[in-house]
Parts: C-alpha cells; sequence; structure tokens
C-alpha cells in the first residue's frame, strides 16, 4: 500500500434523544501496522445496527459504551491485508468487530468467524447469516418456541430479525402476523410468506391487528415496543411467551421518564393472571446453538427456505445518514455498509 490512509469514524459527543451528525467526527489517520498475533483487515462491509444507539449512551447496559474519541463500535467482514498470527494468511475473510473504519489491526486470537468457502454473498454474514439471523434463531428456539397452529407476531418484519424470525416460525407450523412501516415493506412480507402482513402507521392499526388474530397470540417477538406493544398486550393467551429482544421504538430515550399513563402495574398483574414468559434476551446469551445455526441456516438458505433482503450504503462517510434512517425505519432490509 502506498500512504495507507484509515478513514474513521469516532463518536464525537453523547446524544440526548436523537442522534445527529454533530455525535460523529470523521477523522484520517495512518493504517496501524499489526504487532505479533495480529492482523491487519481491510474492512469490506460494516454493519449498522439498532445496538448502536446504546452504545453512544453512557450508563449500565449488557456491553460497555463507545467512549468519546474512540471509533464507533461495529461488526465488520473483512479481508486479511498483513497477518503476524499463524491462523491467518493473506487474501483470509473473517468477521471482526473491526469498527467504522476502513481498516483495523485485531488480535487473531479474537476472530471468532472465518468466512472460508463462504458461497452466499459475504455481506450476509453480517445479517441474515450471521448476528441478527442468528437473534431470531436463538430467540424463537430458547424462549418464543411457536408450536403447529399457534400464532406469532413480530415487528420491524422486513428486518434481518424479524424477516428471519417470521420465516422460521412458518416453518415451524405457526401462523404469522408480520408487522412493518409503510406500504412498500408490508408488501414485502406478504412476498417472504407471513400470513398476514400489516402496516403500523395505519391509523386503524389497533383494529387490523385484533382481525389479524382471531384466536389470540401466542407468541410475540418483541424488536420495537411502543403502540405495536400496547396493540398486541390486550390480545396475548394464556401462557403466551415473549422474547424481549429489542424495544427499538424507544431507544433515543433511554432513561427518560415516558409521559402517558404507568401500564406498568396492569401489565404485571396480566403476567400473573395468564402466566406469561417474558424474557429479555442478549444473542450472544446462546452462542453455543451458533454452530448448529450456520448449518441449518446455511441449507435452509441454500434451499432457498429463508429469504433476506440487504440494503447496502456505500462509502464510510455515509453510515452517519444511514444510521439515523436505521432508527426511523428509512432503512429496508439488513442495513450494511459497502467499504471498497
Ligand atoms: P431492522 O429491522 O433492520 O431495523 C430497525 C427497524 O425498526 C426499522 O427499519 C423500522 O422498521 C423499525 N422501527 C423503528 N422505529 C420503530 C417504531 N417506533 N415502531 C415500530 N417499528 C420501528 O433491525 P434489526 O437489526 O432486524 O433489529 C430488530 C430489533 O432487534 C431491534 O430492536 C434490535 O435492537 C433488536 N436486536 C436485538 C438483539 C439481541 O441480541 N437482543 C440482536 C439483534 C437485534 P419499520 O419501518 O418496519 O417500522
Amino acid at each position: 500500500m502506498s500512504n495507507p490512509i484509515n478513514t474513521r469514524i469516532v463518536l464525537a459527543a453523547r446524544p440526548s434523544g436523537e442522534p445527529d451528525a454533530s455525535h460523529f467526527r470523521l477523522e484520517r489517520l495512518p493504517v496501524p501496522a499489526p504487532g505479533p498475533g495480529q492482523v491487519l483487515l481491510r474492512n469490506r462491509y460494516l454493519s449498522l445496527d439498532p445496538y448502536m444507539r446504546g452504545r453512544m449512551d453512557a450508563g449500565r447496559s449488557y456491553s460497555p459504551p463507545v467512549a468519546i474519541d474512540d471509533v464507533m463500535e461495529g461488526r465488520t467482514v473483512g479481508e486479511v491485508l498483513e497477518s503476524r498470527h499463524p491462523g491467518f494468511a493473506v487474501g483470509d475473510q473473517v468477521v471482526a468487530t473491526g469498527g467504522w473504519q476502513t481498516f483495523v489491526v485485531v488480535d487473531g486470537d479474537a476472530i471468532t468467524r472465518r468466512l472460508d468457502g463462504m458461497t452466499l454473498p459475504i455481506s450476509t454474514a453480517l445479517g441474515v447469516y450471521g448476528m441478527p439471523g442468528f437473534t431470531a434463531y436463538a430467540g424463537l428456539h430458547e424462549i418464543g418456541k411457536p408450536q403447529p397452529g399457534e400464532t406469532l407476531v413480530v415487528a420491524a418484519a422486513s428486518g434481518p430479525v424479524g424477516a428471519t424470525v417470521g420465516q422460521i416460525a412458518k416453518m415451524r407450523g405457526a401462523r404469522t402476523v408480520g408487522i412493518a412501516g409503510g406500504e412498500a415493506k408490508r408488501r414485502y412480507l406478504e412476498t417472504i410468506g407471513f400470513d398476514v402482513a400489516l402496516d403500523h402507521r395505519a391509523d386503524d392499526f389497533s383494529e387490523q391487528l385484533r382481525a389479524a388474530v382471531p384466536d389470540g397470540i401466542d407468541v410475540y417477538f418483541e424488536n420495537v415496543g411502543g403502540k405495536v406493544f400496547d396493540a398486541v398486550v390486550p390480545l396475548l393467551n394464556d401462557f403466551a411467551r415473549i422474547p424481549v429482544c429489542g424495544t427499538i421504538a424507544t431507544y433515543n430515550a433511554r432513561g427518560q421518564v415516558l409521559p402517558g399513563p404507568d401500564r406498568l402495574p396492569g401489565f404485571f398483574s396480566q403476567i400473573l393472571r395468564q402466566r406469561l414468559s417474558v424474557r429479555g434476551f442478549i444473542q450472544r446469551d446462546f452462542i453455543d446453538l451458533f454452530p448448529r445455526f450456520l448449518e441449518e441456516m446455511g441449507q435452509w438458505l441454500a434451499d432457498g427456505r429463508i429469504q433476506y433482503r440487504e440494503d447496502v450504503v456505500e462509502g464510510l462517510e455515509n453510515a452517519p445518514e444511514a444510521f439515523f434512517g436505521l432508527l426511523k425505519g428509512r432503512n429496508f432490509g439488513k442495513l450494511v455498509v459497502k467499504l471498497d
């Protein structure tokens, strides 16, 4: 490489509410050299995910926040440019926590996934065939447990988690109701096999959902919270399961007391009366299932039994704007940034 430069985006300030361009800063620095046991990667794809909004906040969570002036965290698919680790050679493709930048040096021992012999597009290792797809698989396997004839509801259903939840539940024999924002996404849900597809922006969304689940809801895979959750709660059946995967509707409001009546005592009472199972999870809680996921999902994708959609943004400099869009539903499919 002649005069190699690493372009990177760092966290410049912590947002209160919605993030904007002032919270990020683009920097250009010399590409670092790998030390013993390390590899230099050229990041080819960066995954943009809703959890990154949480990393911008200080305070306790399941992972520490990104420090001010540090590179924004993110999974990447990268190619080995230089290796000082015996397990990696130039040209190997791997999944790493490479961050919002074009090059990264990582410890070889910290790389958990190689993409040797991958026949699918490598970007899928960040989506349906990576962390989000695994989230759907593990959340259903361990908590949702849809049974034949049961009704499952999921929102953010055109995204990599929701779309995969719907398609796996359908394979398990459940009746599936997918919820998304806008008519184009709603129609897409019908093409990937949801039995009913609804637009949460419709004025009569709650009534539409009630009509869509005449036998009630047995599994509500919680991705969003907000008004979708409000519409689901009265429709839950006894012994319903709620894997709490994400609450994106309130990611910009963390730590704030939201307006409106306090529904918590009523919901706790409902959990008791209806013997509901409500369990939050982070996908890595179930990491022992990952090899089995790779095998099963690889087969389903090869057979065309699972379909997916990607939303590819070109260029690292466009990552912040794409990320703001993700929090507002402007993405359509798994959001990745192509860095080549
Ligand atoms: P995604 O669907 O690609 O993108 C997020 C989607 O959320 C948006 O496109 C938008 O879709 C929807 N959304 C945003 N604000 C909303 C609101 N106020 N009400 C309803 N929907 C809203 O994202 P993803 O990567 O598949 O993730 C889906 C959820 O899973 C997120 O909550 C994420 O944090 C969570 N997650 C959790 C884990 C875990 O380990 N627990 C792992 C991965 C992801 P519409 O336009 O359709 O509304």
